[in-house]
């Protein structure tokens, strides 16, 4: 792969809104990535294997739960530096940004609203340094778009709960050393549960050969009459709309995340436009081309504007579930477009490992899917609208 020399498009000086702490986190995760991640990612994709050294990398750039508090392994930053920091993950490859914002967001994120406080500090530090990785299961093999009829079940056996059952698609399962996880029992109540690798009735398995996010662990979660002690049950709520939105900061992260492979792809695309010599000029110098490349600035200067706009909203704990779902969807489907009309600028290298927009454009097929299909976002939209719920009776 070529050297990254990657140069953020900014075509309306919004980084004059960004503070000094803002542009340090992004500064900081932009630099790791280009002389820790760009040089090995291809080859570690191309071979389907995870770069074990990403961890403990994230985990000294503060890539584990930043806006957590310091005393928990955080660094208390704002919702703005967490995006950026996304961004640039992503820009670097999905499996960062995965790795990153599940343990962040989903995990110990969880951990610190819910847990007592001996379960944080047996946790937190361990997952903000590195030393264990966790993973996060709410979709199943037959329940991914409609979780609120999961098949996973908690019962209450006096001293402990009894849990059978299994959540699959679920990043770094393979790898991790604790999971949590969502269940429901037979009074329709859905239970928060935290497992640790080792325990008696839990299992992890490997998916193989994925097209998308293949620098990226994925398997299943897998419990077959495991006994949890009373304390592993984190959080219980009969209200499903509680329940997802434990995902809001997950799609938030990816909302920044496709953001940052649409500007890595454009990037991409304009430096070869104006090296690339066909017809005695270089193809930056037709018509159909400078289309192509104002199309794409147009639009990454749009989500730049929504995702910053909501960075503020999360910050002053006004970002709704709906916002976050629109941002989710319409920036991923931005950077597919943008990601997609690169690769044709690029003609026949497009295709190839020596640039990383290929690679890209299979982790956006999978971020239309992951985090929440295109469509079930278009219906949260939808019902937010117009009233009516078009996938709940
Ligand atoms: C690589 C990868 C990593 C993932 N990581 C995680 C993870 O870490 N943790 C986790 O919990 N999950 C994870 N997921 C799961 C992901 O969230 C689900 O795949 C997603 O929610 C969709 O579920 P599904 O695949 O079962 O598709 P389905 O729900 O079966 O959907 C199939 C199709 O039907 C459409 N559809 C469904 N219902 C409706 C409707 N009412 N109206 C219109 N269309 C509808 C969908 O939009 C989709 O196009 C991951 C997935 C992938 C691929």
């Amino acid at each position: 792969m070529r050297k990254d020399s990657f140069i953020s498009p900014d075509y309306f000086a919004l980084d004059k809104l960004l503070s000094e702490e803002n542009l340090l986190i992004r500064d900081v995760t932009r630099e790791w990535v280009k002389s820790n991640v760009s040089p090995v990612i291809e080859s570690a994709v191309q071979n389907d294997k995870f770069p074990m050294e990403f961890i403990k990398g994230l985990a000294e750039i503060g890539g584990f739960g930043p806006f957590l508090p310091e005393k928990y392994g955080g660094a208390g930053v704002d919702y703005i530096s967490y995006g950026l920091m996304m961004q640039e993950l992503e820009r670097g490859d999905s499996s960062l940004r995965v790795l990153s914002s599940i343990q962040s967001g989903l995990v110990m994120k969880l951990i610190y609203q819910h847990a007592n406080e001996k379960q944080k500090d047996k946790y937190l530090l361990s997952l903000s340094n590195g030393d264990n990785v966790g993973s996060f299961g709410m979709s199943e093999p037959n329940h991914g778009s409609d979780p609120s009829s999961m098949l996973t079940r908690f019962d209450d056996h006096g001293d402990y709960y009894l849990i059978n059952g299994s959540k699959l698609w679920i990043g770094q399962a393979p790898i991790c050393d604790l999971a949590l996880f969502w269940a429901r029992n037979n009074n329709d109540e859905f239970g928060l549960f935290l497992v640790e690798r080792g325990f008696e009735g839990f299992e992890t398995s490997k998916i193989k050969n994925k097209w998308g996010f293949r620098g990226s662990e994925t398997g299943e979660l897998i419990f077959n009459d495991l006994k949890l002690q009373k304390e592993n049950l984190l959080f219980r709520t009969k209200n499903i709309q509680e329940m997802l939105s434990c995902l809001n900061i997950g799609r938030y992260a990816v909302a920044w995340g496709a953001l940052g492979i649409a500007m890595d792809c454009y990037d991409c695309a304009l430096k070869y436009s104006t090296e690339r010599i066909q017809f005695g000029k270089k193809i930056a110098s037709y018509q159909l081309v400078q289309k192509k490349l104002s199309d794409m600035i147009t639009e990454i200067t749009k989500i730049q504007i929504l995702v910053w706009r909501l960075g503020k909203l999360m910050n002053e704990s006004q970002a709704t579930f709906e916002q976050i779902s629109l941002a989710k969807r319409s920036s991923v489907s931005m950077a597919s477009e943008v990601a997609v009309i690169a690769r044709s600028i690029l003609g026949g290298m497009g295709v190839t490992a020596e640039y990383p927009v290929m690679r890209h454009i299979l982790n956006l097929e999978v971020l239309k899917t992951y985090q929440g299909t295109e469509e079930i976002h278009t219906l949260i939209t939808g019902k937010s609208i117009t009233g009516i719920s078009a996938f709940r009776s």
